[in-house]
């Protein structure tokens, strides 16, 4: 742990999340000179009292050391947009949900013109990653009685049950997840990869050392400016790469002169990098959180196995297919059931849009790296009205499994959307006016080549016109796989880590 800031590094990696774990423990580990500045704590390793309870706590989302960002007035109303500031970013706070996504996702970024991002080159490092990550297979048996309810009654619709939902080549199925939880904790990436490595002498960790931006001279990253305690200081450095997560990367490389040259110069930014993708391309999978009333004979059975201990709020999915993607799968279902988001959340199961085509942007509003940026996600806004197609398909097929023999007594009658949204029209109207994120933003520096206008770094995480300069973190992802982001986030740390490596 660096308790004074370094005034130089080799290589400084700007946030200690999913992703810069992966590469600064990488690079650490192949004797690179390595600084991770985070904007959060450090909490130190596994063990260390410091880590708050909630980010250890696998059964719930983590809630503390939050970002703060939300919709503003962007969307009809209000959305979090949760984000976690604290090594071992979001990993710390998420579901421990493991999923892949299919080979199609992956063949489609190489397709584009990236080269060794293709489903069967990433294949290993998934496998690499799922071992660090300590991932682990529920079994059926270990489901709570409201998710095994949903598994067993996906059949009504033809869902078959699967053992696991990772694996490139598969469509439709309802399956327990695959889980980085090690005795009851969320195994964050700080655990996974720092850890063995934290005794490096040339690996150091500051905490609380928020990047200001990037300094540029003759086109070549020189070192960042941080804010710490108060105090601006100066970082130098042979190579940056910037892992601050999909809404934070843009923020720090428009702070620095890089990107749309309009948006720039009105706030009083010389233009270092005429890349307008930059904050462009946003994206997440947009979900709708139904629920029901429940039942006196499931509050029993979820009582019962509360009072025993272990009762984690998520541990089952199924992928499904609206008409749109009948091929392979475009939608998530999540069966939820929450104890401390209001009885209207209790006996819960959400939709996901998996393929989303509406497209929004992060845009910062001053040179103040405290002031929030402009999080306009634009959900629901494709002009075929694909997004809000799809969830309405999902919402019919959830109350198609709901609605089957045994389920009917199960769940309860429908509480949201409820018996006003029940045909197409009054759904569709529903929908539209409640958007919500799955907590998977992507795509703001996005990964092309450098003949493509929109693309911000080249396959190899290299921003396109800057030596020394990076990206590395959910942001490059050019389109969102068929998958939640956590293990996708690893492997993207691992992937660049080997480029990095290579061009040393
Ligand atoms: C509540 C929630 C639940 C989720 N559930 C799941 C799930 O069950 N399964 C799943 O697969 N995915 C889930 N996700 C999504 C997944 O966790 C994220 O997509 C992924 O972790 C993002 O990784 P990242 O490296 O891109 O960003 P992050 O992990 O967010 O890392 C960014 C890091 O950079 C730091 N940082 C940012 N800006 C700066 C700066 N200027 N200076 C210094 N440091 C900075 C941040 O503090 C953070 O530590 C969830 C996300 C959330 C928020």
């Amino acid at each position: 742990m660096a308790e004074h800031l370094p005034r130089e590094a080799g290589t400084v990696v700007v946030g200690g999340g999913t992703s810069g774990n992966v590469i600064a423990a990488r690079l650490a580990v192949a004797g690179v000179d390595t600084l991770v500045l985070e904007a959060g704590p450090d909490f130190g390793p596994f063990g260390s009292a410091a880590w708050p309870a909630d980010l250890l706590d696998a059964t719930r989302l983590g809630r503390s050391h939050d970002w703060g960002y939300d919709s503003g007035d962007t969307l009809p109303t209000r959305v979090a947009f949760e984000r976690a500031r604290a090594i071992g970013g979001c990993s710390d706070f998420n579901g421990t949900t493991q999923t892949w996504g299919h080979r199609r996702d992956y063949d489609a970024w190489a397709a584009a013109g990236n080269p060794g991002w293709s489903a069967d080159e990433l294949r290993p490092l998934f496998d690499e990653a799922t071992r660090i990550m300590r991932v682990k297979r529920y079994r059926a048996e270990e489901l709570t009685p409201w998710q095994r309810a949903w598994y067993d009654a996906g059949t009504s619709i033809g869902l078959p049950r699967l053992e696991t939902l990772n694996d490139l080549d598969q469509t439709t199925g309802f399956a327990p997840e695959d889980n980085n939880i090690v005795d009851g904790v969320r195994w964050n990436t700080a655990f996974a990869y720092l850890d063995p490595v934290r005794h490096l002498e040339h690996l150091r960790i500051a905490g609380r050392a928020h990047v200001d931006r990037v300094l540029v001279r003759n086109g070549r990253a020189t070192g960042v400016v941080v804010l710490r305690d108060g105090e601006s200081h100066v970082v130098r450095a042979d190579r940056v790469v910037v892992c601050g997560g999909a809404y934070n990367s843009p923020q720090v490389l428009q702070r620095s002169g890089i990107g749309e040259p309009t948006l720039l110069k009105e706030l009083g930014i010389e233009v270092v990098a005429d890349l307008p993708g930059v904050g462009e391309n946003l994206h997440d999978q947009p979900f709708l959180l139904m629920s029901w009333a429940g039942s006196e004979a499931m509050s029993a059975a979820m009582s019962r196995l509360r009072a025993g201990g272990w009762a984690p709020d998520e541990q089952a999915m199924a992928k499904a297919a609206s008409s749109f993607d009948p091929d392979v799968f475009d939608m998530h279902f999540l069966p939820y059931s929450p104890t401390h988001r209001g009885e209207e959340k209790r006996w819960s199961c959400g939709v996901g849009a998996l393929l989303p085509r509406s497209r929004g942007h992060v845009r910062i509003r001053s040179l103040d790296p405290e002031d929030k940026p402009l999080i306009d996600h634009r959900f629901l806004s494709d002009p075929e009205g694909h997004d809000a197609q799809v969830l309405a398909e999902g919402v019919e097929q959830l109350r198609a499994i709901a609605a089957s023999p045994g389920m009917r007594d199960v769940v309860g009658c429908e509480l949201r959307p409820g018996p006003d949204a029940a045909d197409r029209g009054a759904l569709l109207r529903h929908i539209r006016a409640n958007p919500d994120n799955y907590w998977h933003p992507v795509g703001t520096c996005g990964m092309g080549p450098a003949s493509d206008p929109d693309a911000v770094v080249g396959q190899d995480g290299q921003v396109h016109g800057i030596a020394g300069l990076s990206v590395a973190d959910c942001s490059i992802m050019p389109t969102i796989p068929r998958a939640t982001t956590a293990m996708p986030a690893v492997v993207i740390g691992e992937r660049v880590a080997r480029f990095l490596l290579a061009t040393r």
